[in-house]
């Protein structure tokens, strides 16, 4: 297994054939999850997409990420919590600066962004992940709230290709107050099988 230190990103490139495995090592820790097509990088996991095919904001095992070209992506083919978020964008400098008055901090956006570079490729304005981890709650009245993550010490999802080639980035989240990441930030783990 492979550690991702907290608020740290990391890119990998992984193929039809093999499993990714991505899993919560203390429990309540986000993991910001984006991938792009490795052959064509004008084609990405579609957050908004992967709601609209999925005709639902909560997936677990059995459903399938897609693409902004509305094509199958990754399956998820175990999932032991089942509670991710589609919704929310990457933490990013501002939204520190929006909610907690500062943005000199890490985030999210940034460490994917220098994983992107690192390999040559332009950044990002903005990365709509596939939040995994996430506990988004989506009240009657149409509030958006985030609680606590339930998960515990080693809970996990395993992610199929669908594809040939993919470029993956996670990120271990960088937010450390408020419920997102139950208030600390800790490390992910992944293995590709
Ligand atoms: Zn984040």
């Amino acid at each position: 297994m492979e550690i991702i230190k907290p608020q740290t990103g990391r890119i990998l490139n992984i193929a039809k054939g093999q499993l990714l495995k991505i899993i919560d090592l203390e429990g309540k820790q986000v993991a910001d999850f984006w991938a792009f097509d490795s052959d064509n990088h004008s084609e990405f996991l579609s957050a908004g997409v992967t709601i609209d095919c999925n005709n639902k904001l909560l997936i677990s095992t059995g459903d399938i990420l897609y693409s902004n070209l509305y094509r199958p992506l990754f399956e998820i083919t175990e999932d032991t919590t089942g509670l991710h978020d589609l919704i929310h964008p990457c933490c990013r400098k501002e939204m520190f600066e929006h909610f907690y008055s500062s943005g000199n901090h890490p985030s999210c956006l940034d460490n994917l962004n220098q994983e992107l570079t690192a390999i040559g490729k332009s950044i990002e304005t903005e990365i709509n992940p596939f939040n995994i981890f996430m506990n988004t709650r989506i009240l009657k009245n149409g509030k958006v709230t985030v609680e606590k993550p339930v998960t515990k010490p080693g809970d996990y999802i395993v992610l199929k290709p669908l594809i040939e080639h993919i470029t993956v980035l996670i990120a271990a989240c960088s937010v450390d107050s408020g419920n997102c990441n139950g208030g600390h930030c800790s490390s992910i783990g992944f293995e590709i099988m």
